[in-house]
Parts: structure tokens; C-alpha cells; sequence
């Protein structure tokens, strides 16, 4: 039996948070979700509400906050390419004044903190897949830098305060995730694929879709952070998050119109400027410092994302 602990997530009404919250609740924690609903929606908690060890407040993590609590998850941060550039001041605050707020809290807290980061600090990898010990190629004035540049600074931080101060910390590397509670506008691919079969428009292809990605279904990825997280002291991370199965997207787009029974046809776009040419997590560390890895392979999640989606198409 775990012990009950007041747990802090931020960024709690978006996709990933709020199905940490409810994993948390249904353990018996007592949970604190803050979010600015940049991109989250209370509706991500709605079956959260009514629970009294839930609790929710609207609060700007590059804003310092005082609470108390044992143990915070930093997910704060919008994750799409579409709104982490809508305000890309917003989004660099965010990471790193976000970090530092939510640092300077485990400090005073003595508090165990966690990092959502990404796999974007590899920004178009030199090594593949990518193992932790990769540094990263990054345009750093490019449009994807805000986020990539924030993430890798909000890293620094982290390791900085636990070099420093001692505070116990966890860095997930997450590469792409998806499942239900996907803001269905949210611009990323399998959201943007799944709404656009379900309605019968072009799938829209950026580039001429060879290049890859690697999906990870949310239940796997959210086993992952809290392995993690009860990992012991000495297991800081950074450690890759994600489901080492490479597609290109192209076979994605043809795998959601078949699985859609759409009429759907491919379209192609632009590529955006400094979109990766491949990713795909080494997850050595994962499975051997947490025995950790995926369960659920691509079309089982998919067919549960296309079910959430088609409710609202
Ligand atoms: P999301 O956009 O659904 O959730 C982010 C949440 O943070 C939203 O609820 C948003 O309103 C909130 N937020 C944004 N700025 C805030 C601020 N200044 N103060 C308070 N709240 C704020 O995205 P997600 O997919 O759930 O991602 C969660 C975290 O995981 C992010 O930090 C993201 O960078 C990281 N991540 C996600 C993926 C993925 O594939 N989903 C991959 C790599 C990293
Ligand atoms: N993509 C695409 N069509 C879309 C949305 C995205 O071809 O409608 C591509 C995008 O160019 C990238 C990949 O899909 O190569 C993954 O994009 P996403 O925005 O989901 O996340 P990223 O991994 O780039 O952060």
C-alpha cells in the first residue's frame, strides 16, 4: 500500500496532466492541479470535480506560487508546434520561469519535483535512435526554439538546483504522445489526421511525409512517470519516455484512413521550417532503471483515440 501524498501537477488540465491527476486520484493522493487553460480545458477534469482529494486552481506557473505539498509534477507548458508559437515569448517564460517557480518551491518544500521535457531537446537528431547521452542539434533562433531552447534550459535548472541545493529531482525526455483528451485543434499530427478522416477532408502531409515519429499510447506513458518518480534518489534522468516503434507519416495518415473507414484523400503541405527528419527514443535506461516500457501497441490506441475523437467530429 503507497502512502497518501499531496501531490502538485502543473499544467494539470491539459492531455497528459489530467490523466496524471486522475492515475494520482485513483492511488488515493490528495491532488492540487494548476493551469492557466492556455491549452487545457476544465473539461479534461471533469470526472475529477466531484472528488474531495481533488483539487483545482487557475494559476501562471511563470508566476511563484505558495502552496504545500510533498511532490510536484512541472507539466506546465503547451506542447503542440501551433501553440507553443502562437506566443513564443509565453512559451520560453514559461519553461523557464516556470521552472524556476516550481524549483524554488521543491526548495523550500524540500519537495521531490518532476519535469515533463521532450524529446525535442535532440531538435533534428545527429544519432538514431536517440539515446540520452545525445546533445541535440537546435536552431536556436528557429521557430521551434522557443520551446526546444526553454525545455533544454528548464533542464539546466533542474540539474542546477539538485547540484546546488540538493533537491531531488526526475527528468522524463518524452517523445510523442497521444490518446483521448487531445485538443482535437491542437495542430499535431495524430490529432489533426484522426479529425480530418472523421470529417472527410484531405489529410493534410507535411513535406512528402517520409520523415518519422515514434507514438506512445498516454496509459504507457503515464506508468513511465510514475516509475520514475518512485524511482530511487539516484535515478535523476534525464531518461527517454516513448514507444520505440518507428512510422513515417505517411504510413500514419494511410493506417487512421484505413482504421476510419474514410474517404479521406492525402494531401501535401509544406514542410514547417526545422520539422525533424526522424525521431525515435532509445529506451535502454527506462526498461533497465525502471523495467519500464510500452504495452500498447499503435492501432490499439489509435482505435481508443479515433472512439474519443469521434464523439466530437
Ligand atoms: P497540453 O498543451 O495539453 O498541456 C499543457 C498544459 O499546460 C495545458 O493545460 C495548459 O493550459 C497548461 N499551461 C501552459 N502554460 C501554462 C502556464 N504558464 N501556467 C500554467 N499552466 C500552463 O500538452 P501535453 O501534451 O499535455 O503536454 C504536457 C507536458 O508534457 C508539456 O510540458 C509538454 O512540453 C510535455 N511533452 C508532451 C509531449 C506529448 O507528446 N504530448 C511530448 C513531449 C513533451
Ligand atoms: N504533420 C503532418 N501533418 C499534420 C501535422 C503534422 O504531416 O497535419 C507532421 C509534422 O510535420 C511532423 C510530424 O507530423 O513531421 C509530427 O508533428 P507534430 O506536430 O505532431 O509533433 P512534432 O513531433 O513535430 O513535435
Amino acid at each position: 500500500m503507497l502512502t497518501s501524498k499531496r501531490i502538485l501537477v502543473t499544467g494539470g488540465a491539459g492531455f497528459l496532466g489530467s490523466h496524471l491527476c486522475e492515475r494520482l486520484i485513483a492511488e488515493g493522493h490528495d491532488v492540487l492541479c494548476v493551469d492557466n487553460y492556455f491549452t487545457g480545458r476544465k473539461a479534461n477534469l471533469l470526472g475529477l470535480l466531484d472528488e474531495p482529494l481533488f483539487e483545482l486552481m487557475r494559476h501562471d506557473v511563470t508566476f511563484p506560487l505558495y502552496v504545500e505539498v510533498d511532490e510536484i509534477y512541472n507539466l506546465a507548458c503547451p506542447a503542440s508546434p501551433v501553440h507553443y508559437q502562437h506566443d513564443p515569448v509565453q512559451t520560453t517564460k514559461t519553461s523557464v520561469h516556470g521552472a524556476i517557480n516550481v524549483l524554488g518551491l521543491a526548495k523550500r518544500l524540500r519537495a521531490k519535483v518532476f519535469q515533463a521535457s521532450t524529446s525535442e531537446v535532440y531538435g533534428d537528431p545527429e544519432v538514431h535512435p536517440q539515446p540520452e547521452e545525445s546533445r541535440g542539434s537546435i536552431n536556436p533562433i528557429g521557430p521551434r526554439a522557443c520551446y526546444d531552447e526553454g525545455k533544454r534550459c528548464a533542464e539546466t535548472l533542474f540539474f542546477d538546483y539538485h547540484r546546488q541545493h540538493g533537491i531531488p529531482i526526475r527528468v522524463a525526455r518524452i517523445f510523442n504522445t497521444y490518446g483521448p483528451r487531445m485538443h482535437p485543434d491542437d495542430g499535431r499530427v495524430v490529432s489533426n489526421f484522426i479529425m480530418q478522416a472523421l470529417r472527410g477532408e484531405p489529410i493534410t502531409i507535411y513535406g512528402n511525409g517520409s520523415q518519422t515519429r515514434a507514438f506512445c499510447y498516454v496509459d504507457d506513458l503515464i506508468e513511465g512517470f510514475l516509475r520514475l518518480m518512485r524511482a530511487p534518489d539516484e535515478v535523476t534522468g534525464p531518461i527517454n519516455l516513448g514507444n520505440p516503434v518507428e512510422t513515417t507519416i505517411r504510413e500514419l495518415a494511410e493506417t487512421i484512413i484505413r482504421m476510419t473507414g474514410s474517404k479521406s484523400t492525402l494531401i501535401e503541405k509544406p514542410l514547417p521550417q526545422d520539422d525533424p527528419v526522424r525521431r525515435c527514443p532509445d529506451i535502454t535506461k527506462a526498461k533497465t532503471l525502471l523495467d519500464w516500457s510500452p504495452k500498447v501497441p499503435l492501432e490499439v490506441g489509435l482505435e481508443k483515440t479515433i472512439a474519443y475523437f469521434s464523439k466530437l467530429a
